[in-house]
This record gives C-alpha cells, structure tokens and sequence, in this order.
C-alpha cells in the first residue's frame, strides 16, 4: 500500500531548475534512502514533502489526501510529517531535554527524554544542557531524539549522521532502522554516502540534477544500474569491454556470465570487484600479472594486468596476490551498462 506518492514534481529557483518532473512512491512502512551528489536536489525533495516549500508542478500526496498541487496545500503543521533537517536546527534557547519533550503531553516526559537520550547513545545528564553548550554530533542526535519522540507517520531525514564518526554513524543508522521498523513509521533517508544509503533502504533513489535517474532495489541497483556513470556513483566498478554470445561474455577477465536477455554483441559489462578473486596461477586459466600490492590492513589494494588491460581491486589481504602471475575468477555475473 502506498503512503506517498509524487507526480510530475518540478521546482525551480530562479535559473536553477532543482526538482524536474519527479515521480516516487513510497509504500507504508518503507524505508527510502535518496542519493545524489552535493546540489542534485534531496534537500529540496524533502522540504516539499515536508511543506516547507511548493512545487512549481505536479502533486504530492499521502495516504489519499492532496497535500500539494492543483490549488491545494496543506501547511508543514499540518502534514504530521517529521523532518530531521541538514543542520539539526534545535531551538536555541531551550535546554537538550526541553527541544526532545517541545510538544509532549502527559506525565512521563523525564522518563521518555531519559529514554531517547540513551536510544542516541547521549548521556541522559545531557538534557539539562543548552544547544551551544553540545558539540555538533551531540546537537544532531538531540535533533534526531526530538524527531523521533513525536512518532509522525512519515519521518524525513536529510544527512543526520553527517557530523557523527563512522562507528557511531552506523549504530545511529542502526537503531534509527530498528525503530521505525518497530513503530511502523516510514522513513526517508537522504544522504550523499552510498553504503550508508543501500544498508539502509529498502527502496533506493538517486537523484541526478534534479531527476531520479532510477529508482528500485537496492541490491538491482548495485548489480544492474542502468549507466556505468550510476554504476560508479554506487561503489567500486570494474567496467570491461565484452562480446556478447550464448549467455556470456568474452572480456580481458576471461568469460563472464551474464544474463539471459543481454543483448548479443559488443558490450560494456559491469562487474564489482568483489566478483574478482586472483587465486595461484595454473595452466589454462585467465592470467593475471600483478603490478603492484598495496598492503592497508584487512585488504590490499592489487593492481594488475590482463589481456592488454589494467585493472585495481581490493582483495582480502589474507589471500592477495602480491607478485607475479595469479589466475583470475569470476563469481555470479556481469551486467551491461550504458556507456553515458
Ligand atoms: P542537495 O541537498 O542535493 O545538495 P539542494 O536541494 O539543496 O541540493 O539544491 C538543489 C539546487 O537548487 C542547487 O543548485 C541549489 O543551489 C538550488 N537551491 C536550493 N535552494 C535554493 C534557494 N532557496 N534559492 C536558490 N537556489 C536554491
Ligand atoms: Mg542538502
């Protein structure tokens, strides 16, 4: 069942045509993560979903209801949608405990602020302190328990992990998944770091000035992103020139399966590097010639050359190569990608 959904939408500022012709859907009780580079227009995608601003065209709607476009709109207030802005945005001059409990009724708000304060890994102590008196990571979490503490149907985030550190980042990714899942609020996620997006999405979207260049599984967008520019954007690719016949594909890295509806052939067929493995050289194997090893803990970064072509992949340092000549294989399949 759908909860959102967003037809045609366009908005521009000026010159700047920042949102054009946008469609997405969003089913209830799923988590979208929409990834774009600096400037493709995420923040301007959530605050038209939020109210804070109008689309130029098209319309938004939620569970049935018009909340933008035609002559209808529905104030920000209104929506019972939350949004955990860029910048946190708390109010100044009200302390930590205040901000999460703003809006709050009944008698048990020490407990939940004490609660929320723990769900965000901050000391509960915390809440009596004011917004300046918190470092950015720390003013960010208050924003996001503040968010959380009014359980809106649709929750809106826009790069809330930015200023936190990578482990702290994933344990925040972590339980924001797990309470939304739990409370059954929808949620969607913008941010520019792809891995944080496709763990955490069940739908992602990426945003390309201003357009969805494609939008699905994550997982489908990983393995099979329609352009090699997507492809590159989404993780580290090997992208080969192949011949296409009968379900394979000849490349520099020996054969490649591929599926059955690629077209037969010249292609340029997409591959991840952990599809790569160099194991000890033996006769009659695709031949790879190390270059160089670069040594950086769990994994090295090898280099090396097949049939003409270079080529640079992680391995797991317990099993890389790190001279002469390795045999190469290929697990699962490549894919086509359009060369744009
Ligand atoms: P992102 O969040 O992906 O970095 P934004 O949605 O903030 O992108 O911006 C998309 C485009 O719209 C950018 O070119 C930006 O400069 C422009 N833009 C956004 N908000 C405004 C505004 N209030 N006035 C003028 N231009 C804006
Ligand atoms: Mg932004």
């Amino acid at each position: 069942m759908t909860l959102l959904s967003l037809t045609g939408v366009s908005r521009t500022y000026g010159e700047v045509l920042a949102l054009d012709r946008v469609d997405l859907s969003v089913k209830v009780g799923g988590l979208t993560a929409v990834v774009g580079a600096s400037g493709s227009g995420k923040t301007t995608l959530l605050r038209l979903i939020a109210g804070f601003e109008a689309p130029d065209a098209g319309r938004i709607e939620m569970g049935g209801t018009v909340l933008a476009g035609g002559s209808g709109f529905v104030p920000a207030h209104r929506r019972g949608i939350g949004l955990v802005a860029q910048e946190g945005a708390l109010f100044p001059h009200l302390s930590a405990g205040a901000n999460i409990a703003f809006g709050m009724e009944g008698s048990e708000q020490d407990r939940r602020v004490a609660e929320l304060l723990r769900a965000v890994e901050l000391d509960p102590a915390l809440a009596q302190r004011m917004p300046h008196e918190l470092s950015g990571g720390q003013q960010q979490r208050v924003a996001l328990a503040r968010a959380l503490a009014r359980r809106p149907r649709l929750m809106l985030f826009d790069e809330p992990f930015s200023a936190l550190d990578a482990g702290l980042r994933a344990n925040m990714r972590e339980m924001v998944k797990a309470r939304l899942g739990a409370e059954g609020i929808t949620g969607i996620l913008v941010t520019h770091d792809q891995q944080e997006a496709l763990s955490f999405a069940d739908q992602l979207v990426v945003l390309e000035d201003g357009r969805i260049v494609q939008a699905g599984d994550p997982r489908e967008l990983y393995q099979q992103p329609r352009t090699e520019r997507l492809a590159r954007f989404l993780g580290d690719a090997l992208v080969v020139d192949a011949a296409v016949a009968g379900g394979e594909a000849m490349t520099a890295l020996g054969r490649v399966r591929v599926g059955k509806a690629t077209a037969e052939g010249r292609a340029r067929i997409l591959l991840r590097p952990e599809q790569i493995r160099l194991v000890p050289w033996s006769e009659g194997q695709p031949a790879a010639e190390i270059l160089s090893a670069s040594f950086e803990g769990p994994i090295t970064v090898v280099k090396f050359r097949a049939n003409g072509a270079t080529f640079t992949i992680k391995c797991s340092s317990a099993e890389a190569p790190v001279q002469g000549r390795a045999s190469i294989i290929v697990l699962g399949t490549g894919h086509p990608v359009a060369a744009a």
